[in-house]
């Protein structure tokens, strides 16, 4: 007799058991094949919590998906009975596919994705259970900070003192430990508005539901609510889903392992896979402390270790190996691989970040002439700004490219919001630049303003900005608006009769000051917001070496943008390393290994140790990344904020075992620089002698031109370089010694002006 209706049954099961792959592919073991002893045990394992815990490349993914083959091939499940998370989308299109090619189908019904999409699926099914509507909508951030700033304002709290951002973080952060407002105890309310966060959180929820929205956190936290408020809906989902797969366990936070753990109730079959040393989002909550307590909280859990890595070359897996041993806080793991010895890491030191981007991209080239896929190759930074550069230079290059996990750089939002004051401030009658900006930052001006603005346009035929100007001569405008417009018009006119006096880069610093945008991203102390203002910064960086005026570095954008729009399909991979976790590619290169970059000065600033030992998770996700080899590399000097400055090299490259360093490496040169700042340190561990290697480390390198090996032709044979001296230098030109302090000069320089700079760089004149 069939069961009783079930007033929840979830009934997007598309797939008849009939036809199953199970029934399909009888008994096949073909998804078993060539899987180590380790992983087929993982694989095929029965009943009960499993976790997979293992270094990077040691197929924990490549289980996830032969389980989950392995289930509907035997016929111990229908895919609608799995439930697989991962981390991305991207990530979770990738399982799918591989799924697909294992049991020679697509796994339709089956429910993979992330913590969020799955939460989506749940929610719109019960949400009144949870007090909403099945129709709700998801707001973003910036709606979500409006929300909480018209709730401040209510309460007579300053804005400017207690910002809606910062708040909205708080709440973010208690909603990933599953605090619902209830929960948030007196001590946890800290000192935000004196003491108040946590009734705002309430007053939040409550606005929530009443405008029948969620945000992002809610996507997970209702759920846990839902479920542990209605054991018989929990039910459901224990009788639905028989089995339940986890990639990237290392980074869930307290509430998605509370939302697993409540599922995993029903059946016990939860399979968990993940490598403590790649947790790399605490700064969002993960909590890495959920691996490593999993016995616990699974008795009977059986823990299986894959040590065979089948990624990465001996000398990669050597090198990242050693870097994270630098890490106090992990439980440790061995990895061996059975791959031929391949390529050491290249270890460049180059003069500045013009130098690397070009280096990287000759070095793309020569492996393009030798035949090797661009869809192989990887570029992978701390930080989002600094695609820049690259897009630059492979857009004049010619190379196709792609920005994994984010939008190229002109594109971005704040880029395009700057350069649309530049295009209004080069040509007023810019309609679509002007309309893009003329209430951002907000200045009162709604739609309101834009529809009396619109109709004088139609009608006199004229464009917004001068329709504005006319406006302000009648009292078409009133109160507010009229003094924001009248304030912005001005400021364009003034700013425009700037571009015939000042340098455009003072002009475009002048615009994104005067016009507020700036501050808008400074009060904003959301993640994001530094990220955009690093971009900004990169666009001024990007305007100075552009040498010509702001109508020409438009123009230059403009065509830019038009090239990059080519849609080749082999193609180089930009992302932050963030982005690249669970990929692989035959080559990566790692730029930008300097100290305040990477490591990434504001997370040593904000966590100290745990700060540090995060940023060294990311080294070794970076170089984990690459099957055949890695490119490591550090400039010198870096532009910030239009200031040259004279760059240390990143402590990781201390922790990269010289052993597994091609000879050509600047191991030498880097450690000419680290003598200064480390003190001459020798790293015993690693056998890296800095007292020692002086020039010897630093032989011809391929990638570079004359300058390095001049600067090692100094470097061998270093003249004294004493006060008052008068010397050369490759940027700056001449200038006379004002004091030395170990390797760093200081020099007034007679075109350039006053500079710190290393003695590497430097020739008696
Ligand atoms: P990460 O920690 O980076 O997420 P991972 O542990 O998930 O890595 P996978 O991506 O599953 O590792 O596997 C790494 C590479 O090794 C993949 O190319 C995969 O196909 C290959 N691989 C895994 N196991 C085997 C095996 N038994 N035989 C051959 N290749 C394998
Ligand atoms: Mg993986």
């Amino acid at each position: 007799m069939a069961p009783p209706a079930d007033p929840f049954e979830i009934t997007d099961d598309p797939v008849p058991a009939a036809s199953e792959p199970a029934r399909r592919a009888v008994a096949s073991t073909a998804h078993l094949d060539g899987l180590n002893d380790e992983q087929r045990l993982a694989v095929t394992h029965q009943g009960g919590p499993l976790l997979v815990l293992a270094g990077a490349g040691t197929g924990k993914t490549r289980v996830l998906t032969s389980r989950i083959a392995h289930l509907l091939i035997t016929g111990r499940a229908r895919t609608s009975q799995i439930l697989s998370v991962t981390f991305t989308n991207k990530a979770a299109r990738e399982m799918l596919d591989r799924v697909a090619s294992l049991i020679g189908g697509a796994a339709d019904g089956m429910w993979l994705g992330t913590f969020h999409a799955i939460g989506v699926r749940v929610l719109r099914r019960h949400a009144e259970l949870v007090g909403l509507k099945s129709n709700f909508t998801i707001l973003d951030t910036d709606d979500q900070t409006r929300l909480i700033k018209q709730l401040l304002q209510a309460e007579g709290i300053d804005d400017k003192k207690w910002p809606a951002r910062v708040l909205s973080g708080i709440i973010q952060r208690w909603k990933d430990r599953a605090l619902t407002p209830d929960k948030v105890s007196g001590d946890e309310a800290g000192e935000f508005a004196g003491g108040k966060a946590a009734e705002i959180y309430r007053q939040y929820q409550e606005r929530l539901a009443e405008v029948n929205a969620v945000d992002f956190g809610d996507l997970v936290m209702h759920c846990v609510t839902l479920w542990q408020k209605h054991p018989d809906i929990l039910e459901i989902y224990h009788r639905r889903f028989r089995h339940i797969l986890v990639d990237e366990y290392q980074d869930t936070n307290v509430a998605q392992y509370l939302w697993l753990r409540l599922l995993a109730q029903g059946t016990q079959d939860i399979c968990c896979v993940g490598d403590d040393d790649q947790s790399i989002y605490g700064w969002r909550g993960a909590e890495v402390g959920n691996i490593l307590r999993f016995e616990k909280d699974f008795p009977g859990a059986t823990i299986v270790r894959l040590e065979r890595n089948y990624r990465s070359t001996p000398h990669i897996l050597a090198a990242a190996s050693h870097l994270i041993s630098h890490n106090e806080g992990r439980l440790g793991k061995t990895l061996w691989t059975e791959m031929k010895e391949g390529e050491r890491i290249a270890v460049r030191g180059v003069w500045d970040g013009g130098e690397e981007a070009r280096g990287i991209g000759e070095e793309i080239e020569a492996l393009q002439r030798d035949k090797h896929r661009l869809s192989q190759i990887a570029i992978l930074v701390r930080a989002g700004f600094q695609t820049r550069e690259f897009e630059e230079r492979f857009i004049t290059m010619g190379l196709p490219y792609r920005v994994i996990g984010g939008l190229r750089f002109y594109e971005r939002q704040e880029i395009r919001d700057a350069l649309a004051y530049c295009r209004v401030t080069v040509q007023h009658d810019d309609d679509l630049a002007f309309e893009r900006i003329y209430n951002t930052p907000r200045r009162g001006l709604g739609e309101s303003a834009l529809r009396t603005l619109r109709l004088i346009q139609r009608t006199q035929k004229i464009s917004l900005f001068e329709a504005t100007r006319r406006a302000l001569e009648t009292d078409e405008l009133k109160g507010r608006q009229r003094k924001s417009l009248g304030e912005l018009i001005a400021n364009f006119e003034r700013w425009r009769s700037m571009l015939d006096v000042s340098s455009h880069v003072k002009v475009v610093e002048t615009i994104l000051d005067e016009s507020g945008y700036t501050d808008m991203l400074r009060l904003d102390r959301s993640p994001e917001a530094e990220g955009r203002l690093e971009n900004l910064r990169e666009l001024t960086t990007g305007l100075q070496e552009f040498d010509s005026s702001l109508p020409a570095f438009l123009e230059h954008v403009a065509l830019l943008t038009d090239m990059a729009d080519r849609s080749d399909t082999d193609m180089v991979s930009l992302m932050t390393l963030h982005a690249a976790k669970g990929l692989e590619f035959d080559t990566v290169f790692l730029p930008g290994w300097e100290e305040g970059v990477f490591p990434n000065q504001r997370a040593l600033d904000d966590k100290g140790l745990a700060g540090l030992e995060e940023e060294r998770r990311l080294a070794y996700v970076g170089l984990t990344r690459a099957r055949k080899r890695a490119y490591v590399s550090f400039a010198a000097n870096r532009r910030i904020f239009n200031q040259w400055q004279a760059a240390i090299p990143s402590r990781f490259l201390r922790e990269l075992p010289v052993g597994h360093l091609a000879e050509s490496s600047d191991a030498g040169l880097y450690a000419t620089y680290s003598a200064g700042h480390h003190g001459g340190l020798r790293d015993q561990s690693s056998g890296f002698d800095y007292e020692n290697l002086g020039s010897g480390g630093a032989r011809r390198t391929r990638w570079r031109d004359e300058t390095l090996d001049d600067r090692r032709a100094v470097e061998g044979d270093k003249p004294d370089l004493n006060v008052g001296q008068r010397v050369f230098h490759q940027k700056f030109g001449y200038g006379r010694i004002v004091a030395v302090d170990g390797n760093k000069l200081d020099i007034e320089f007679e075109k350039a002006g006053p500079k710190k700079v290393l003695d590497s760089f430097i020739e008696a004149a």
